[in-house]
């Protein structure tokens, strides 16, 4: 039949048409950013249910964000109607948690299985540390989190890390990781990497679930493949069944494989992500096709010229021939400002004049930066200047502490085994349930070979417990079980919230309290009763959902279904919708890591300065400098028409302004594109001095050195600027924290009063900080 005129195949070229209508061997499409790669796979959805007659149940994609797999699915429905609703179209986590909760029980987990995320999965990494008596300056929980990580994407787990460890260093994190193990499974949780390794290894082990999944799932579909790592690609393998399993005989044929992406926008690597998965497609799938594109729909020939030239200075790359005929368009506009406030004032005024004078709505506005914490001073400016915005990411709702207190309780409501919740909330609100009535009922717990929860509700039998421990406790557990009832009676998950925020006296105290942040607590737990409503009122339930529910009319929306769906609200999915679902006048801001896969008009790449980006751990070594170009190359590529880059000669890190000098990646966009509208020997001629030398860039190969650096050289600029001119925040251990270049973080102690007061703070990746809260900007959350 005649291909061309088929209306599914409008608007492509020959190349994508190609993808679109390719049936049988595994398929291969691999091409720089903006050639129409997420669109084909989109097509082909619609192509394979309208022409090749596919099931839509039988078709399972993955995309890199629930929100991308939403607008994908609406996307293929608006092509090929209702029915298609009832394909798989998820993240690999969300696709695990469907099949996990209908198989897991096979490996010995209930069904009912808690998901941790990175929060949980540190508290009960402490505690395993704690148990096994280890140095915490030597082991920190974050870092033997993230080692843990690497193995479970690599599908290793505590026995063979343990037989692999090459010093006792490593014995000790195997230790750790066997131990945490044995407690999440206590609980009945997974952590994230558990979801995609526990689906592996349970489909590896049971041939009857594999030929299960694989006579269902047809047809497999995976954007973004240069960032899965081994267990994802493993998790593809075991679904497809794919031709290479030499003298391994199958029940069912092979299912039908497309993968999409770009090595040039890998930018996951510190997840595991795995390049080799695509640059060895061809080798592990011996009869696979591979297609090429090789024009651009999205940016004008100058912004594509800047992120080739740009990517060029990676070694060991394909080279790619990408071209576009969008002509040249506007040339980059470069700016050099004093400061980071400085920078976001000009953000923000170059926006005021092209919504003025250039047609551009603020949506189409997108604000990049390295690194959660610099949004802040955008955010500043924005608010003063009344432009609305939302960012991405950042300080995320479901991370504040009130709504994890609550979720907290929600979680050992479905699954009392879950300990790290029960034990949060035990003594949340204060009620006289001390550290010493926990360890009390822990040691019970211990000895009997007992659930925590359990041992709660048999505390007078707890050696050592007060009198007045005990009676607090049987009312706890009193109320618990009356709330559990709520659960069983299947009552609306906006029911049980609200009962549980009332009937724990959460809510009182909140309310009671004067600190004006409590206000805001407060809102933020209306928020979530809203959240909840909604999701129980909906009919579109939870990404983890089989749609096939759905349709059947069978689906439960019952608490537990609400509490998955907010376990895998990814970072990227965070956007949220303005309330008239109007969004037209709201700028966007997020970090170079979420904008994969997207597009904007306009775009503003902010804080390109060695040390912020590329960022400054990977100064000093290649593999990671050159994720650190990657990450730069998304972002130039997500500019349609016009985009900016702007550095600041002055940022404040470390409580003291940092002198950095332009970022390499400046140097290598071609001079003649760039327009720079103000430079740094300007600044020099106006009077200010710059330290940062112009374009000679200073070589500050290590860490240690640019901390040198930068306090010799401002140690007298630091003393006359640092004055103790605002409040001292009052912090207590528990409190969660911003600080302008470390991010999120969360108090672990404090020492000395008023203008002595120093507290560590935990930063997460960046490591425990201690700080001199005078000078530190910090805020509390
Ligand atoms: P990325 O690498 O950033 O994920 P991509 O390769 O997935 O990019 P798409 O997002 O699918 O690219 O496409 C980029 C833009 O080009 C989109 O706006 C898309 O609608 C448009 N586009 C793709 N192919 C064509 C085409 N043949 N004709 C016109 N526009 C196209
Ligand atoms: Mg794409």
């Amino acid at each position: 039949f005649e291909l061309r005129d088929h209306p599914l195949l409008d608007g492509l070229n020959e190349p994508q048409r190609a993808a679109v209508t390719h049936a049988g061997a595994p398929l291969l499409v691999v091409a720089g950013a903006g050639s129409g790669k997420t669109r084909v796979l989109t097509r082909r959805i619609a192509w394979l249910i309208n022409e090749r007659k596919a099931h839509p149940g039988s078709i399972l994609a993955i995309t890199f964000t629930n929100k991308a797999a939403a607008e994908m699915k609406e996307r293929v429905e608006d092509l090929v109607g209702k029915r298609a609703r009832i394909m798989w179209v998820s993240t690999f986590h969300s696709a695990c948690v469907r099949i996990l909760r209908k198989e897991i029980d096979r490996v010995g987990f209930k069904s009912n299985f808690s998901i941790y995320d990175a929060a949980d999965s540190k508290r009960l990494m402490t505690l395993v540390l704690r148990d096994l008596e280890l140095d915490p300056k030597r082991y920190q929980p974050n870092a033997v989190l993230n080692w843990v990580s690497d193995q479970k994407n690599e599908l290793r787990d505590a026995e063979d890390a343990a037989k692999e460890a090459r010093n006792s260093f490593e014995e000790a994190y195997a230790k750790a990781f066997a131990s945490y193990q044995r407690r999440l499974r206590e609980a009945n949780a997974l952590d994230f990497d558990d979801l995609i390794m526990t689906t592996v290894h349970l489909l590896q082990a049971f041939p009857d679930v594999r030929e299960n999944y694989r006579r269902r799932f047809r047809h497999v579909l995976v954007d973004e493949y240069q960032d899965t790592n081994h267990a994802q690609y493993s998790l593809i393998q075991q679904l497809c069944g794919a031709s290479f399993e030499e003298g391994h005989q199958e029940a069912v044929e092979p299912s039908e494989l497309m993968v999409v992406g770009d090595a040039d926008q890998s930018i996951y690597a510190f997840r595991g992500a795995d390049i080799r998965n695509i640059l060895d497609f061809e080798q592990d799938f011996p009869d696979a096709t591979t297609i090429l594109l090789e024009q651009n729909y999205r940016s004008t020939q100058t912004i594509l010229s800047a992120a080739n030239s740009v990517i060029g200075n990676n070694r060991g790359r394909k080279p790619k021939r990408l071209w576009t005929d969008a002509g040249e368009g506007e040339r980059i506009v470069g700016y050099v400002s004093d400061d980071e406030h400085d920078e976001a004032r000009f953000v923000s005024e170059e926006i005021d004049k092209l919504t003025d004078d250039a047609g551009v709505r603020p949506a189409d506005v997108a604000v990049f930066y390295r690194t959660n914490a610099q949004s802040r001073v955008f955010e500043e400016v924005f608010i003063r200047t009344g432009q609305p915005y939302k960012v991405v990411g950042g300080v995320r709702f479901y991370e504040r502490r009130e709504v994890r207190d609550a979720l907290a309780y929600l979680r050992m409501l479905v699954n009392t085994a879950d300990e790290i919740s029960l034990r949060r909330v035990l003594n949340t609100p204060k009620r006289g349930i001390g550290e010493r009535a926990e360890a009390c009922i822990a040691a019970l717990a211990d000895r009997d070979r007992i659930t925590f929860w359990e041992a709660l509700t048999r505390a007078a039998d707890a050696p050592g417990l007060a009198t007045r421990s005990l009676k607090n406790i049987e009312a706890f557990v009193a109320m618990v079980q009356e709330l559990q009832s709520m659960v069983e009676a299947d009552e609306r998950p906006d029911v049980i919230l609200e009962s549980v925020l009332e009937r724990s006296g959460y809510l009182a105290e909140l309310e009671a309290s004067d600190d004006p942040q409590d206000g805001t607590r407060v809102e933020n737990l209306a928020e979530l009763v809203a959240v909840a409503r909604e999701f129980a009122e909906d009919p579109q339930p939870g990404p983890s959902v089989d749609p096939a529910e759905v349709e059947a009319g069978t689906v439960a929306v019952g608490l537990g279904d609400f509490l998955e769906r907010v376990a895998l609200v990814a970072d990227a999915d965070q956007i949220p919708d303005a309330p008239d679902g109007d969004d037209s006048g709201v700028v966007t801001l997020m970090t170079l890591h979420t904008a994969k896969g997207l597009e904007f008009p306009v775009v503003f790449l902010t804080g390109l300065e060695d040390g912020v980006f590329p960022h400054q751990r990977s100064l000093g070594d290649q593999p990671e400098l050159e994720e650190e170009r990657r990450l730069a190359y998304v972002g130039l590529t997500r500019a349609q028409q016009r985009l900016y880059v702007s550095r600041a000669l002055v940022r404040s890190a470390w409580g003291a302004p940092s002198h950095n000098p332009a970022s390499r990646f400046l140097d290598e966009l071609p001079v003649d594109l760039v327009d720079w509208r103000r430079t740094a020997s300007e600044q020099t001629r106006w009077g200010r001095q710059d330290l940062s030398g112009g374009s000679t860039r200073l070589a500050i190969p290590t860490d240690a050195g640019r901390r040198n650096f930068s306090s010799a050289a401002l140690r007298a600029d630091a003393a006359a600027k640092a004055k103790p001119a605002r409040d001292i925040p009052s912090l207590d251990p528990g409190d969660r924290v911003v600080h302008d270049s470390f991010g999120m973080g969360t108090v672990v102690a404090v020492e000395g009063v008023a203008e002595k007061s120093v507290a560590s703070i935990d930063f997460g990746s960046e490591g425990v900080k201690r700080l001199l809260l005078r000078y530190a900007p910090v805020e509390k959350l």
